[in-house]
C-alpha cells in the first residue's frame, strides 16, 4: 500500500513552519510514504510572502517550498505534489488541482467572496477540503461550515484533538462528503502522522483527486514510535 501526505507545509511559504521542504521530502521518504502534497498557507494567510510585492512574485514564494521539496523528492524518489491552504477568516480550505500557471492568471481569486473562490477552484477540476473544521483556537473567531461548496471534509487532523476530529467526522458523514486526513506538519518532527493509504500510484494532482472521488482508498492515523530524525538520518 502507498501511503500519501495530503497536507503539510515547508518554512520557505508558510511563516509558522521551520521545516524546508528539502527537509519534509526527506522526512516523509524516511517514514515510509510514496508521496506527499504540499499545501502550504495561501497568500490571503499565514504565507511568507510580503503582501506589497506584485503578484507574480508572491505566486513564486507561493511555490517555492513546493518546488525545494519537488527536487529532493525527484532524486530521492518520493512523489511531489501541490496545493495549497486557503483561508476564510482563520476557517481553512485545502485545495487541490490548480497549478502555478492557472494561479498566476487568477489574482482575483485574493477579492472573491468564499463561495466564488470554490466555483472558480471546481471550475477547473478542482478539490476542497475543509481543514480541521472544528478547530478552536484564540485567532479563529467563529466556526464556519460550507457543506455545499466542499468536496472533502478533514477528519484527522494528528495536531487535533479527538473531539475536534470526531465533530468533523459527524460533519462529514451529515452531508456525505469525502473523507481526507493529514498530519498538517510544520516542523519534521512530528511523531503523530496521517493521511491516506491507497494502492493506486498516484503521479499527478489530477491522479490524487481521481483516488479521493473514486474511493479507492482507507484514511490512516499512526504514531511513530522512534525517535523524530528530521528525515537527515
Ligand atoms: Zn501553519
Ligand atoms: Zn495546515
Amino acid at each position: 500500500m502507498n501511503l500519501y501526505e495530503t497536507h503539510c507545509h515547508t518554512s520557505e511559504s508558510s511563516a509558522c513552519a521551520s521545516a524546508s521542504g528539502d527537509t519534509q521530502a526527506r522526512f516523509y521518504k524516511s517514514r515510509g510514504y510514496h508521496g506527499i502534497v504540499v499545501t502550504d498557507h495561501f497568500l490571503n494567510a499565514n504565507t511568507t510572502a510580503p503582501w506589497e510585492l506584485p503578484w507574480e512574485k508572491r505566486v513564486d514564494i507561493l511555490f517555492s517550498g513546493f518546488e525545494s521539496a519537488k527536487r529532493t523528492g525527484d532524486e530521492i524518489g518520493l512523489t511531489v505534489l501541490v496545493g495549497w491552504e486557503y483561508t476564510v477568516g482563520g476557517t481553512d480550505f485545502l485545495t487541490y488541482g490548480p497549478d502555478k500557471q492557472w494561479l498566476l492568471k487568477h489574482p482575483e481569486v485574493m477579492e472573491l467572496h468564499p463561495n466564488d473562490y470554490f466555483d472558480l477552484v471546481h471550475k477547473e477540476g478542482g478539490f476542497i477540503s475543509h481543514a480541521h473544521p472544528f478547530r478552536e483556537d484564540w485567532y479563529i473567531d467563529m466556526i464556519r461550515l460550507f457543506p455545499r461548496k466542499c468536496d472533502g471534509v478533514e477528519v484527522i487532523n494528528s495536531n487535533r484533538k479527538d473531539f475536534e476530529n470526531d465533530m468533523a467526522k459527524k460533519y462529514a458523514d451529515s452531508y456525505g462528503l469525502i473523507y481526507t486526513a493529514g498530519s498538517d506538519n510544520h516542523h519534521a518532527n512530528q511523531a503523530r502522522l496521517s493521511g491516506i493509504r491507497t494502492e493506486e500510484d498516484i503521479r499527478d494532482i489530477r491522479g490524487f483527486i481521481d483516488v479521493l472521488k473514486s474511493g479507492k482508498y482507507s484514511i490512516f492515523d499512526r504514531v511513530y514510535e522512534e525517535a523524530p530524525d528530521n528525515g537527515k538520518a
